[in-house]
């Protein structure tokens, strides 16, 4: 179980149908991939996953630098391995680009864990579930008409979601935001559930309004309304408006999570793995989070989070997006609106190898 190799590569995965959020095309999912092998010849995966090339390849030379430090380590001993690394890279964190080159090593680190122990990982970390409500949140995007946007959710649903997740920012005034709403709930029928994402684009005064309109329309819940900083106006809108506020996936440390907690600024936390720097660090937040009362979510990489938040009590929905099907034998099924975690030991999650060789950078 010591760890005797560690690996990474940079995976550019093209997408089907290229789209535009935040104003960038996107062309690609950007993956950190780490392997890590075991004296006794067990290898554990783990990867982050981004839709743009920007400083991955960086984060890769960084992931394989900190690789080097977990040879001799137990894949057992998680949380030694983590502490160990932030304290080298200590210098330029906590956060930042150290917590995406040390989450895909950490994921791998748990992924060993697993199949030493041959125990899944939602049953590792905790075992209170083995599935959870999932939400389409692809091809969703901010760029469509309310036509399109209608007819993507109407397809989700057909495919077997429960609920889908829009995202918004696009129109000046209120009503034309909740027009991209209504359009959605007429094709949907009543009984799905619809949130809508703001992604930090509006002013908090917008975010009032705007709020207001889209809570009369019967959104499930408002995601990043205003910039992740602005944890008094998270809190202010919580306050005034009756739907839940939802935010935390740009969030990179516990202190973070705990200021937007204790500030009672939000309903449902959201956790980025790589944000937050791999799975280690994303049970303290999800029981910081249980703590406050306030219900998890995962933000993308739906077959990993799958896991982490059937493993909690307070885990809430999967965000599915499948950024990494190009590169895995197979994604987690879907049944009855739920995502089922696998059962295989760690992830329980296989790479195509062929694929991965093909679409290999560095
Ligand atoms: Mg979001």
């Amino acid at each position: 179980m010591k760890i005797s190799q560690v690996a990474v590569e940079v995976v550019r995965v093209p997408v089907d149908h290229p789209y535009t959020a935040g104003g960038r095309a996107v062309d690609a999912n950007w993956h950190v991939l780490a392997r890590i092998t075991t004296s006794d010849a067990i290898e554990g995966i783990g990867y982050i996953v981004y839709p743009r090339p920007d400083l991955m390849t960086t984060i890769g030379s960084a992931a394989r630098e900190l690789g080097e430090h977990l040879i001799g380590m137990s894949v057992l001993e998680p949380e030694a391995a983590w502490e160990k690394l932030a304290r080298r890279g200590d210098w330029v964190g906590p956060g930042g680009l150290l917590h995406c080159a040390l989450a895909p090593l950490d994921i791998a680190v748990w992924d060993a864990n697993g199949k030493t122990l041959g125990q899944p990982l939602h049953r590792l970390l905790g075992g209170f579930r083995d599935r959870l409500p999932t939400y389409a949140s692809d091809g969703l995007w901010v760029s469509l008409s309310p036509g399109e946007l209608a007819a993507s959710a109407k397809q989700h649903v057909a495919n077997g979601f429960g609920a889908v997740k829009l995202r918004l920012g696009k129109e000046a005034a209120p009503e034309m935001e909740a027009r991209r709403v209504q359009a959605v709930r007429e094709a949907v029928g009543p009984d799905v559930r619809i949130m809508v994402d703001a992604v930090e684009s509006w002013t908090l005064a917008r975010a009032r309004r705007t709020g207001r309109v889209l809570q009369d329309a019967g959104i499930a819940w408002l995601e990043d309304p205003v910039h992740h900083s602005d944890v008094a106006g998270l809190a202010d809108l919580r306050r005034r408006l009756e739907v839940p506020i939802a935010a935390g996936e740009h969030l990179y440390h516990l202190d973070a999570f705990r200021a937007l907690l204790e500030a009672r600024a939000v309903d449902v936390v959201i956790l980025d793995l790589a944000r937050v720097g791999g799975v280690t660090p994303w049970r303290k937040i999800a029981g910081l989070a249980q703590a406050h009362r306030v219900p998890v979510c995962g933000h993308v990489v739906p077959e990993i989070q799958v896991h982490l938040l059937s493993a909690v009590a307070n885990g809430h929905m999967v965000e599915y997006v499948p950024r990494s099907a190009g590169i895995l034998r197979a994604m987690p099924r879907i049944e009855n609106g739920e995502l089922v975690a696998p059962q295989g030991p760690g992830l329980g999650l296989e790479l195509d190898e062929t694929a991965v060789r093909r679409h290999r950078v560095v």
